[in-house]
C-alpha cells in the first residue's frame, strides 16, 4: 500500500480527522521530497476524509513537484504567515479538525500552540507510534537504496585505509575519503565522518583532528552516506603496523561478538537476546566493562532509528527490519575496536549489506 494510503486509513480506522507531518524525515518518507526547511514551515497534511497536501516554502515548491509529489503544493513566502494559509487550505476542503494526529516526541512548543489556537477544540493524539512502525518495515525499494549507500560505505573504508601513512593526520585521511565520496556523486554523508587512531580510539564518540598516525596504532573509521535519502553506517578497525598481543585479542574478541550476533539474526529473535549474544563473548573474554553501549540502532532515512538493539528491548525482529550490529571495546591502555556492519533481517535470516573484510587489515 502507497505509504500516504497507509497513513489515511489510519486516520479512518481511528476516527482521527487530521494527520500533520513536519519531521523532514517523516515529509520525506510521505512525499519523497527531502529538504531541511530550517525554522520554516514544511509539512504534510493527510486527512481522513479530504486530499491531502504539502505546505512548503514557495521557492521549494517546484522541487516537492519534482520530487513526485501529484497532490497539492501551497507554497508560503517569508513573508505570510504560513499558518493562517494552512487554516485556508483545511478551511477550503471543508475539514474542521476535532482530532489531529502529530508527532509528539518531535513537534515544538510553539507550532503546537499555533495549531491548538487554529482549532480550539481539537483533541492532539500522536502519530509517532504508527510512523515508526511503518518506518521499521523496510520494502524492496529502500532496500535498494540501502544497498547501494551500504556498498559506497564501504569503499570509503577502503579508500580510508589506502590514505594510512606515517605522519597523516586524522583530518588528512578523512578529506581524502569525503574527496572520493562527492566524486562518486555523494552530496552528504550520514554524520560526521570518524577517523580516529591510537589512543583516542578508545573513545566511542572521538573527534577526528590532527593528531599524526604512526606505527603500532589502531586507526578506526566511522562513517556512512546518504544515497538518495537512505542512510549506511559502517565502522571498521585496522592495524597500522604489527599489532601487540593485547591488540589482537581485543580486536578478536570484537570480530567473535559481532560475527556471533550477525549470525543470530532472523526472524522472532529478541533485540535484547541479539545484544546479549554479543556481550557474553565480550563479558566471557573479559572484556565486558569496556563495551559501553548498546549493540546497535535501526537505520533507514534516518541514521538512528528503530529498532534500538539494547539490552532491554523486548521488540522481536521481523523480516524487513534494518540495523547496526556493532559491538566494541574502548580499552583506555590498550586501544579501541569497534567493528560496525549494516543487516536486514530477512525471511530465514540475514543479509549483509556492509562487505568490507573483517578480517585484521594490517597495512604498512
Ligand atoms: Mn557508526
Ligand atoms: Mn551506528
Amino acid at each position: 500500500m502507497d505509504k500516504l494510503n497507509e497513513v489515511t486509513e489510519y486516520l479512518k480506522e481511528n476516527g482521527i480527522d487530521a494527520a500533520f507531518v513536519t519531521t523532514p524525515d517523516n515529509v520525506f518518507y510521505l512525499s519523497g521530497f527531502q529538504s531541511d526547511p530550517h525554522e520554516r514551515l514544511l509539512a504534510v497534511a493527510v486527512f481522513k476524509d479530504a486530499d491531502p497536501f504539502v505546505i512548503a516554502p514557495k521557492m521549494e515548491v517546484p522541487d516537492v513537484k519534482a520530487a513526485g509529489w501529484n497532490g497539492e503544493v501551497i507554497g508560503h513566502e517569508d513573508t505570510d504567515d504560513a499558518w493562517e494559509i494552512v487554516a485556508k487550505a483545511v478551511a477550503d476542503r471543508n475539514v474542521r479538525p476535532g482530532s489531529i494526529a502529530v508527532e509528539k516526541v518531535h513537534m515544538n512548543v510553539e507550532r503546537y500552540e499555533r495549531l491548538a489556537q487554529l482549532y480550539p477544540d481539537a483533541a492532539f493524539t500522536g502519530l509517532d507510534a504508527k510512523l515508526n512502525e511503518m518506518r521499521n518495515i523496510k520494502g524492496e525499494e529502500e532496500l535498494q537504496k540501502l544497498r547501494k549507500a551500504a556498498e559506497l560505505a564501504d569503499y570509503a573504508v577502503e579508500v580510508g585505509c589506502r590514505e594510512i601513512a606515517e605522519g597523516k593526520t586524522e583530518l588528512e585521511i578523512l578529506m581524502a575519503i569525503e574527496f572520493e565520496m562527492k566524486k562518486k556523486g555523494v552530496s552528504h554523508m550520514s554524520f560526521d565522518t570518524m577517523v580516529l587512531s591510537g589512543p583516542k580510539t578508545a573513545s566511542p564518540h572521538g573527534n577526528p583532528g590532527t593528531r599524526k598516525i604512526q606505527k603500532g596504532d589502531f586507526v578506526l573509521f566511522d562513517l556512512g552516506v546518504v544515497w538518495e535519502g537512505y542512510c549506511s553506517d559502517i565502522t571498521r578497525t585496522v592495524s597500522f603496523g604489527e599489532p601487540s598481543e593485547k591488540q589482537r585479542d581485543i580486536y578478536e574478541t570484537v570480530r567473535r561478538a559481532e560475527q556471533a550476533a550477525v549470525d543470530a539474526v532472523r526472524p522472532g529473535v529478541r533485540a535484547m537476546d541479539l545484544d546479549k549474544t554479543a556481550r557474553d563473548v565480550i563479558t566471557e573474554a573479559g572484556y565486558g566493562e569496556y563495551f559501553t553501549h548498546r549493540l546497535g540502532h535501526g537505520l533507514g532515512i534516518s541514521v538512528h532509528e528503530f529498532p534500538s538493539i539494547h539490552g532491554a528491548n523486548e521488540v522481536k525482529l521481523q523480516e524487513g527490519m534494518v540495523f547496526t550490529v556493532e559491538p566494541g571495546i574502548y580499552h583506555p591502555d590498550v586501544t579501541g575496536v569497534r567493528i560496525e556492519d549494516d543487516v536486514v533481517v530477512t525471511a530465514d535470516g540475514v543479509e549483509v549489506l556492509t562487505k568490507f573484510p573483517k578480517d585484521l587489515q594490517i597495512i604498512g
